[in-house]
């Protein structure tokens, strides 16, 4: 699942192709795609124009005029697909020949714009989703999917990081950080990385760490997000160039999936452990 700084790579790209442009048409194949029977849905955003593309965790949030968003979500597999006569750019989860062939098997929501480009969402196993909501609704959802603070926001800091850490006490620090409840944005890969910069083992209980720790940890999320998000600049580009190739972070992850290999530090060899199901990387000599 893309995490905060390919979803913000995905967002970057696509502001500058779709901002200004008025939808002329929609069409989905999938109803669990969008939140409207589609003639319903159709009618809503026909002729709406787009006025900014903005992230909140790892959605998507496409403003439109007259008070509605477009929240998208790219869960497991999804990805999008902007084309028009010149070029074509994709984000999100790599499709082989995306642009060949649009719309394809994989196309669950179109919307065509009035200068005949087109927005293709593409999901391979269908989980994501592209629905529609006021400003008075989005609100609503938001508060519901009680989501935490934006980890590059002013908002979140290393007391209010430390206060939460002490009503949780009895999560792994790993989880702890992947909980959007905690701070939004960070999967998998950038929980493993945060805990090896904090050198702190990922399933250490949240409730042995102090302040320091905190701070520590806090350092490493906006440390560690700001660089992928400079370093994925290539993951939302044109087809050619991009298709299918990895962020240019990965070459700079220090531990995620580093199992079996040498600690870039100690030199000592990289663990893995699960937690909660998910297969953590991390050094037993660097991080306690
Ligand atoms: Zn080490």
């Amino acid at each position: 699942m893309p995490e905060l700084p390919e979803v913000e790579t995905v967002k970057r790209g696509l502001s500058k192709a779709i901002i200004g442009k008025k939808i002329a048409d929609f069409d989905s194949d999938w109803r669990k795609t969008i939140n409207y029977p589609l003639p319903r849905y159709k009618k809503i955003v026909k002729g709406k124009k787009i006025i900014a593309v903005r992230r909140r965790a790892k959605m998507l949030l496409i403003q439109l005029s007259s008070g509605l968003n477009i929240l998208v979500h790219l869960k497991m597999t999804g990805q999008l697909v902007f084309r028009d006569k010149k070029r074509c750019l994709m984000g999100g989860h790599p499709i082989e020949k995306s642009c060949e062939t649009l719309p394809n098997k994989f196309t669950h929501a179109t919307f065509t714009f009035s200068d005949n480009s087109n927005l293709y969402f593409n999901d391979v196993r269908k989980f994501g989703w592209v629905r529609l909501y006021s400003d008075t609704e989005l609100e609503k959802v938001f508060a519901k999917m009680g989501l935490g603070p934006e980890p590059l926001e002013p908002d979140f800091t290393p007391e209010g990081l430390f206060s939460l850490m002490k009503r949780r006490p009895r999560s792994k620090v790993k989880q702890f950080i992947m909980d959007p409840k905690n701070v939004v944005g960070i999967g998998n890969i950038y929980s493993d990385e945060v805990c090896y910069y904090a050198k702190v083992r990922p399933d250490r209980l949240v409730k042995t760490l102090n302040a320091k720790h905190a701070k520590l940890i806090h350092d490493g999320i906006v440390k560690i997000l700001k660089a992928a998000i400079s370093a994925q600049g290539t993951t939302f580009s044109n087809y050619v160039n991009s298709n299918g190739e990895a962020g240019a972070y990965t070459k700079k992850l220090k531990v995620y999936q580093r199992y079996g290999k040498k600690c870039y530090y100690c030199k000592g060899t990289v663990k893995k452990m699960k937690i909660g199901g998910r297969t953590s990387s991390y050094c037993p000599v660097c991080q306690k």
